[in-house]
């Protein structure tokens, strides 16, 4: 895509979010659901393929061009990007990084139309921060594999057409993993009612239990025992695109506290007049150019082949910890409004603090970049 076009999309996305998805963000919250109008615009606008090839019907974005893009869908409701983010980031992804051609061709034009949405089923009960334990099987058995466990927190789960799931050929540890595409429907696939969460309503997770199910061996995405390795890179990508999403928010929340100390006044003046609540602000808006910087840097370095690990870990860590800052400070400049259900930065409050537990905890990426640096 070239600068020109790129810029198009973005200016099209940007507007899109703030005249029609924000408006529509209460909406969201009380119905627990993304109204079809937006998902049908955002259809039409190729969000949910920004991140996949052109050649497979995607926008083909860098991770550069990609990142920018989110900064401005992260303006809004996490849920409205989690809509098409599995499909374009973690699941997707694994078909990008590991699919045969032919896997490609049969899943990636239908994921970046919106047509499917997809999953990417790796979290089980006991196998959550350290993935290489799961216990789901993968059994041969002729021309096919028999799936048998269970994985939980799956986003997207109960709309996905499609599922990416990790599960034991054989071996211990990370070398006994393969993927699977495992499509809804296969009988033995059952998907759980959706949980109960903080936040991030809109936006549904569940159980996803594999009992016996059957799938052909040319399910398998990439060779036998490389599973893991793709998750991680599948993921690599993703945490990216999430620290994005943060830097997004951030910048909502902060936008919301700014003006809202310009408007609230106390004790005959307004609030913002006062020195420690600008020192509130200003913390903000320091740490929010920090991480949009640094999200910016580490997609170029990703882009350019010089760091798939470090910078992904480094700025999912920063970005996702700094919106949590910003978005306290941001419920502490409203004060008790802060605190009251219909008001965004209460909202954004608990749709924040997942962005610090999942795609690897703040503790994991810690682990991930001292490790890196340690080797
Ligand atoms: C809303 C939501 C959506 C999700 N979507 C998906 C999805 O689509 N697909 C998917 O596969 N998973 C998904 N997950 C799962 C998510 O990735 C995991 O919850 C996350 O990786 C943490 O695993 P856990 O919950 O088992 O916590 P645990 O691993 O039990 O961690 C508990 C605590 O221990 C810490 N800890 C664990 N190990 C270490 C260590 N070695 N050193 C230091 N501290 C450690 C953790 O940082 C954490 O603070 C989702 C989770 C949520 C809540």
């Amino acid at each position: 895509m070239d600068s020109q076009d790129f810029a198009d999309v973005v200016s099209a996305v940007r507007a899109f979010v703030r005249e029609q998805v924000i408006p529509r963000e209460e909406e969201i919250e009380e119905g627990d659901a993304i109204p079809e109008p937006l998902r049908r615009t955002a259809r039409d606008m190729g969000l949910f393929g920004y991140a996949l090839p052109e050649e497979y019907g995607g926008l083909g974005l860098t991770l550069s061009e990609e990142v920018r893009l989110v900064f401005e869908l992260g303006y809004a409701s996490p849920a409205f990007r989690s809509m098409f983010g599995t499909s374009n980031g973690i699941a997707g992804q694994v078909l990008v990084h590991a699919g045969t051609p032919e896997q490609k061709t049969a899943w990636l034009p239908r994921l970046a139309s919106g047509e499917i949405v997809g999953a990417f089923a790796l979290t089980e009960a006991e196998a959550g921060s350290d993935p290489s334990t799961l216990t789901t099987t993968a059994r041969r058995d002729g021309d096919h594999y028999v799936l048998d466990g269970a994985k939980r927190f799956i986003t997207n789960a109960p709309e996905a057409d499609v599922f990416m799931v990790f599960a034991r050929t054989g071996g211990d540890g990370s070398r006994g993993i393969s993927t699977f595409l495992v499509e809804q429907g296969t009988a033995g696939l059952e998907v759980g009612p959706p949980d109960a969460k903080m936040g991030q309503r809109g936006a549904h997770t569940a159980e996803v239990l594999l009992d016996g199910a059957r799938v052909p061996a040319s399910a398998m995405v990439g060779p036998e025992g490389t599973g893991f390795r793709t998750a991680m890179s599948s993921l690599a990508h993703g945490r990216l695109s999430i620290a994005a999403v943060c830097v997004g928010l951030a910048q909502r929340i902060l936008d919301e506290t700014v003006a809202y100390a310009k408007e609230r006044s106390q004790g005959g003046s307004r609030i913002g007049d006062h020195q420690l609540v600008q020192g509130l602000i200003a913390d903000s808006q320091a740490e929010l150019y920090a991480g949009r910087a640094m999200v910016l840097e580490a997609a170029r370095a990703y882009d350019a082949g010089e760091d798939t690990k470090l910078g992904p870990s480094c700025a999912k860590y920063f970005c996702s910890e700094m919106l949590g800052r910003v978005a306290d400070r941001g419920v502490q400049v409203f004060g008790g409004m802060g605190y009251m259900r219909g008001v965004a930065v209460e909202r954004f409050y608990r749709d924040a603090r997942l962005f610090r537990i999942y795609e690897g905890t703040s503790q994991i990426q810690q682990l991930v970049i001292a490790r890196t640096l340690l080797r």
